[in-house]
């Protein structure tokens, strides 16, 4: 293949990527903003494989990679869990993260490409912040990924002088990039590279750790955004256009995200950036302080539940991360459409960091074919609860927890949430009086007009259900 046709080929590959992200940002048009990138993303594969700058002695090291690459892939994502999505997203984030360490080394002790003056410079600051970032990303994410399977355990952990360690880390990173660009050989030179990737590993591992609670969404979605910039260095040094303009659009869309969901959360994107967010106010070590809720809860079965339900004349169904682990979400839909049949108007309420993925009670919802036109976000239905007859909560806590409002000591004060008990009955669909992801009490469950519906989400509204049409 010609440069010129590589050239095109990479314009419309990148033009088929932007048409991607304008197409996942809506439901209806989700499945064609895939379908563009997929098709994006072959045209890319093509277009480098048969590019210019690949020799045939490569060819079958390229096919052997991808196949193997292609396999794992195909395996992981035909065997996957809803609910290990997160995990699966932060292990894809840290094969960036290595991938742009790696690529940053092989350049730099690669010698068939000699750089002189200015030149070398460049190529050498581009390899030492492609490694920097990558390294960061590959031990954060992997952190992540054990934070969210619950590996390692979600406390923050609190190193004293944090903060100050973290500028010393930067320091020392600077220290040695001056020392990077300042050596006259490979050999030189490999030391302060190699000092430098062990402080960005150790500071990933730091970060993150020092992340708790509720606040992992954005450490995710920040991830997301880093993983991004590593693909946009490895372009750098591969000289690669494509990967630049990609690896940028990562890293915009998933920082525009980040700054959604803090907005979502109440969190400044700031502190985020700087690392160990959420561990003052949010450490769930606070909640000591905090008040903690009191009185009796009152549980129903599920006949009464569907009488509950029969006799209401607007229903708003908040799903959580606990309709995900149950899968639940088949039924949730049967029982929308019974309520529906019978003149009830039922709508959904979806919070910006429901379950434990951006987007995961859409696609679960979605899988279950809920018409769209009925699930509203957070900000498009908090105003409603008060004049909604009942509000049935599956499987969520934390989205809907009043102490976010009320108690200025909750680790999750300021966090915006769903005012589920504004309505006139609210019922929680959970197991037991367990908290959720941030381990905080929930007072919802002790208010005069809720009712708890203890039991795995699916069985219960089995049952709901059969009640219903019976
Ligand atoms: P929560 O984790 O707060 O609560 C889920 C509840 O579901 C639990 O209290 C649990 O109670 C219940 N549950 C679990 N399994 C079942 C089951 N089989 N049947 C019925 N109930 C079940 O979830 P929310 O969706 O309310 O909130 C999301 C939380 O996750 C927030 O704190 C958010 O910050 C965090 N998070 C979100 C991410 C995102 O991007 N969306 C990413 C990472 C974290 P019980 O055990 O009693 O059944």
């Amino acid at each position: 293949m010609s440069a010129s046709l590589a050239t095109v080929s990479y314009i419309g590959a990148t033009i088929l990527f932007i048409l991607s992200l304008g197409g996942l940002s809506n439901q209806s048009t989700a499945l064609r903003g895939n379908l563009y990138g997929m098709v994006g993303m072959a045209l890319a594969v093509l277009a480098t494989v048969f590019g210019p700058t690949v020799t045939a002695a490569g060819l079958p090291w390229i096919a052997g990679a991808m196949v193997l690459g292609g396999g794992v892939g195909l395996y992981a994502a035909r065997t996957v869990q809803m609910t290990q999505m997160p995990e699966l997203v932060a292990l894809m984030h840290s094969m960036v993260g290595l991938a742009a360490c790696l690529v940053g080394f092989a350049s730099y002790v690669d010698t068939s490409t000699q750089h002189t003056g200015a030149e070398k410079v460049i190529h050498e600051v581009e390899i030492y912040i492609g490694i920097l970032i990558g390294a960061v990303t590959f031990s954060g994410s992997l952190i992540a990924f054990g934070k969210l399977n619950g590996k390692i355990g979600g406390k923050p952990l609190l190193l004293p002088g944090r903060h100050l360690l973290n500028l010393a880390g930067l320091l020392v990173v600077v220290w040695f990039g001056r020392e990077f660009i300042q050596s006259t050989s490979v050999a030189e030179g490999m030391t302060p590279l190699i000092v430098m990737t062990v402080v960005a590993l150790l500071f990933g591992v730091h970060m993150v750790m020092a992340i708790g609670g509720a606040d992992m969404p954005v450490v995710v979605s920040m991830l997301n955004s880093y993983s991004g910039w590593a693909a946009a260095a490895t372009g750098f040094m591969l000289s690669n256009d494509l990967l630049i303009v990609t690896g940028a659009l990562v890293g915009s869309s998933g920082a525009i995200l980040s700054y959604i969901m803090c907005n979502a959360m109440n969190r400044s994107f700031i502190s985020v950036i700087a690392g160990g967010f959420g561990t003052t106010s949010a450490a769930p070590t606070a909640a000591a302080g905090a008040a903690q809720p009191a009185g009796e809860v009152v549980a129903v079965n599920a006949g009464e539940t569907a009488e509950l339900l029969r006799e209401a004349k607007s229903v708003i169904i908040v799903p959580g991360y606990g309709m995900a682990v149950a899968q639940a979400q088949h039924t949730v839909f049967e029982i929308t459409r019974t309520l529906r049949e019978k003149g009830v108007n039922v709508r959904f309420g979806i919070h910006p960091v429901a379950g434990r993925m951006p987007g995961h009670m859409n696609v679960l919802l979605a899988e279950a074919k809920v018409p769209y036109d009925i699930v509203f976000e957070m900000e498009e239905i908090n105003d409603d609860f008060p004049d909604t007859d009942v509000v049935m909560v599956i499987g969520a806590n934390d989205i809907v927890n009043p102490s976010a409002q009320d108690d200025p000591t909750s680790p999750i004060a300021g966090m915006p949430v769903l005012e589920v008990w504004k309505a006139k009955t609210s019922i929680v669909m959970k197991r037991s009086m367990a908290s959720g992801y941030a381990g905080v009490d929930n007072p919802l469950f002790y208010k005069d007009n809720n009712r708890m519906l203890f039991g795995d989400a699916k069985k219960m509204l089995d049952e709901v259900l059969g009640s219903l049409k019976g």
